[in-house]
């Protein structure tokens, strides 16, 4: 008897991914922004829907060139060589965009790396593309031994390279010369992409990689609206890259797959950047804040340059996320056994969570 229905064989058992969707008062899991849209960028999305409304018997602009335009405009502020819109891509959450880099720079006989613990959705990203998929790891601290690195995409060259920075789950960033000196070392043969989906976030002193584009033809720098943007729901990633690799990508989108919904958001909310960008500052404080004090309470926890922080570690890291959510707070078992990682959400929810980490720990977890 065959089995039914007729999954591809590597697929069969698996679980699709995604975090528990548990409806608590306290969700500080997913590492969103916990500020929502003022009404005036509220109303002003909603006429922007409206009009768009008005065509949706028409495809959507497959080329989606204001938004490209306005994504560049807003990139161009993190560089002081500029980002031109045929730099830009967009698709729905960079989870898409990365997908796309897979399907064109990826594939049989094609390798894509990373070094652990990393974004637990790129290899997920590998096995849809049939790329092979490489890890090597990072040290103690969650920093990358440069030397080792090099000498790991020497052997295995990879087409692709993935390198959060902030890193997920971990919130170290990468320093500059490290992401130059692997983009050479990967060379033409491949594209390094650094996903820099928490790029706002990062602590001052720190460039993005956007800088490092005119010298780097193979680096591609991914970002999303969904969290300093405060925008996860619209599903709008995006990256920046030599247009070349831009082309390249035009090749394996489905057409129009940015509906013109989404156009118009996007385009909406990046009118209001300074609004919904304006927290940023905030939850930088915040988190810095809760990781001194989880160092206060006793817990090791990773340097962090995103929005979350990891810490730990506990025997049994399940009891202490099970303990939490008993108490109405929901985080994340992600990251190296016995580690857990908090996003970082209002001043009210990060005593709701102080509160009950101390009542949970009292318990001897
Ligand atoms: N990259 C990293 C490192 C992430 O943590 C996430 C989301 N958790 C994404 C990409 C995907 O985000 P989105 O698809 O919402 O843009």
């Amino acid at each position: 008897m065959t089995d039914f229905p007729p999954l591809r064989e590597e697929l069969r058992g698996l679980a699709p991914y995604g975090a528990p969707q548990l409806d608590l008062p306290v969700q500080l899991n997913v590492n969103e922004n916990p500020y929502g849209p003022s009404p005036a960028c509220v109303a002003d999305i909603a006429t922007a829907v409206a009009e768009a409304a008005g065509s949706l018997n028409r495809y959507p602009d497959r080329e989606f060139t204001e938004l490209r335009t306005a994504l560049a405009g807003y990139l161009s502020r993190d560089t002081p060589h500029g980002i031109a819109p045929e730099q830009v891509w967009a698709a729905n959450g960079s989870n898409e965009v990365m997908l796309q880099l897979l399907q064109a720079f990826g594939g049989p006989g094609r390798t894509a790396l990373s070094f652990a613990p990393t974004y637990s959705m790129y290899p997920e990203y590998a096995r849809d593309t049939m790329t092979e998929w490489v890890t090597g790891h990072r040290e103690s601290d969650f920093s990358l031994d440069l030397d080792k690195a090099h000498a790991l995409v020497e052997e295995v060259r990879p087409s692709v390279v993935l390198l959060p920075s902030p890193n997920n789950p971990t919130g170290t960033a990468l320093p500059p010369e490290a992401v130059a000196g692997l983009c050479e070392a990967v060379g033409d043969g491949g594209v390094l992409v650094v996903d820099e989906a928490y790029g706002e976030f990062r602590r001052s002193g720190t460039p993005s990689a956007l800088e490092l584009l005119p010298d780097h033809r193979n680096l591609v720098v991914s970002r999303t609206m969904s969290k300093a943007f405060a925008l996860a729901g619209a599903r709008l990633g995006y990256l920046a890259a030599a247009p070349e690799i831009c082309d390249a990508i035009r090749v394996v989108r489905l057409p129009y797959h940015l509906s013109a919904v989404t156009q118009a958001v996007a385009l909406a909310a990046l009118r209001h950047a300074p609004e919904l960008l304006g927290r940023v500052d905030d939850l930088r404080t915040e988190r810095d804040a809760t990781v001194a004090w989880l160092r206060e309470q006793g817990h090791t926890v990773a340097d962090s340059d995103a929005n979350f922080a990891l810490f730990g570690t506990f025997a049994d890291r399940h009891a202490v996320w099970k303990g939490l959510v008993d108490r109405g707070v929901l985080i994340r078992e992600v990251g190296p056994d016995g580690w857990l990682r908090v996003s970082i959400g209002t001043p009210a929810e990060m005593t709701a969570f102080k509160q009950a980490l101390t009542a949970v720990t009292e318990e001897g977890l």
